[in-house]
């Protein structure tokens, strides 16, 4: 490991996020690495001379200023954006999902109909994220439900990067984020002078973006673990109280606010987005009864997954609108917060 390093590059990254807590652990700077320098352990880390070209900094989605115009493009797309509560129709999905399934249900859908290839989704290993292509209802199905602490997403298209194969370069993909990872797949989608984007994320053809309170240290699921029978453990929720824990067995016990504060990671406490506002489509729980899943759709992309997944019987909507307020206030909340 090479802890010297020029600056600009790496050195900025390290100085600007990493030694200031700030990273997200989203992964997409490893991929971005031409020269395959730098690569994710928990958190990026230079193995090589770094060649200052200024990609992982570019991408980063807590480095440097959001562009104005995806900025101004989205402020446009969100004054036109629907929203919506809709569940699944699927009963393998409705099983094993976080609420009402929406989230599988459409990437389902585009997969079944030949829409995309693959979904980058974040599988569950020991309780713990891992990112995969999925591209079989199985995969799909077995990464749904929701994982509290960071997911390196984007590791899961190092092989469709540059340095990837042919057959990894013609994917056409769906990706599923939360509102840190859509902005960093953002990042890479804003064009230059000549149209195009930064590889590989012009083989996303739309994402989904989850709402997003918090995450946790990976050492809360150590905590956890000397507590709790966590072998057992199936479903984890946060809600206002603090995390539910359902078992096998169907009983459940609640692990309050007071005990998980100190476990919210430290690049949390200075995010502003709850609902993913770059995101095709977004989905969250807040503003939706139990059992299904708010929706807000936001562009072409989104409204044409959405709208198709409806018409075939994917998903079904909720005759009453999801709570606005409910959303508008945990918004809020998050920007007001205290950043310590
Ligand atoms: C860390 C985190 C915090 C959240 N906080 C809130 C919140 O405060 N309020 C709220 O209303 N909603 C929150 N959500 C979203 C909510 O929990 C559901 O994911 C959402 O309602 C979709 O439900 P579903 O049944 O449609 O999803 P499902 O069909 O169950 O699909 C869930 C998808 O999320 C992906 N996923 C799971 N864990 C992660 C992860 N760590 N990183 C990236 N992708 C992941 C899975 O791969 C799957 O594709 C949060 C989600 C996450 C991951
Ligand atoms: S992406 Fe470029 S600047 Fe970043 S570590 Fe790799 S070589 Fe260095
Ligand atoms: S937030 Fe993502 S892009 Fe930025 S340093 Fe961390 S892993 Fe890399
Ligand atoms: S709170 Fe913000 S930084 Fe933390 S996981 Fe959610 S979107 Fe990413």
């Amino acid at each position: 490991m090479i802890d010297h390093y020029p600056v600009p590059g790496f050195g900025t990254l390290k100085s600007e996020i990493l030694d200031k807590g700030l990273c997200t652990g989203c992964s997409i700077c490893t991929i971005m690495c031409r020269f395959e320098n730098l690569v994710f352990e928990d958190l990026p880390v230079m193995k090589q001379e770094c060649s200052s070209c200024q990609l992982c900094n570019i991408v980063c989605p807590r480095a440097g200023e959001i562009s104005q115009k995806l900025q101004k493009d989205w402020e446009i797309l969100d004054r036109h954006a629907i929203i919506r509560s809709a569940r699944s129709t699927d009963e393998g999905i409705l099983k094993v999902c976080q609420d009402g399934g929406v989230t599988t249900s459409l990437l389902w859908y585009a997969l079944s109909r030949g829409l995309i290839d693959g979904a980058v989704v974040s599988g569950v290993k020991d309780l713990k994220p891992v990112p995969i292509i999925a591209s079989t209802y199985q995969e799909l199905v077995s990464s749904a439900g929701v994982r509290y602490s960071p997911s390196p997403t984007y590791q899961a298209l190092l092989s469709h990067s540059r340095n990837g194969n042919v057959k990894g370069r013609e994917a056409r993909l769906g990706l599923v984020g939360t509102p840190c990872q859509i902005l960093a797949l953002r990042n890479m989608q804003v064009p230059d002078i000549e149209g195009a984007v930064l590889e590989p994320s012009d083989l996303i053809k739309f994402n989904i973006g989850l709402f997003c309170m918090e995450q946790f240290d990976s050492s809360f699921l150590e905590y956890l673990k000397t507590k709790i029978d966590m072998q057992n453990a199936k479903k984890f929720k946060m809600t206002g109280n603090g995390l539910n824990i359902t078992f096998a067995d169907g009983s459940k016990i609640l692990v309050e606010n007071a005990e998980i504060r100190n476990f919210v990671r430290s690049n949390c406490r200075v995010c502003v987005d709850f609902t993913s506002k770059y995101a095709d489509i977004s989905v969250g729980s807040a503003g939706s009864p139990t059992g299904w899943t708010t929706v807000i759709i936001r562009s072409d992309a989104g409204r044409a997954i959405y709208s198709g997944a409806l018409r075939c019987g994917h998903i079904i909507e909720n005759q009453k609108s999801p709570n606005h307020m409910t959303i508008e206030r945990l918004s809020k909340k998050k920007i007001g917060r205290d950043r310590i």
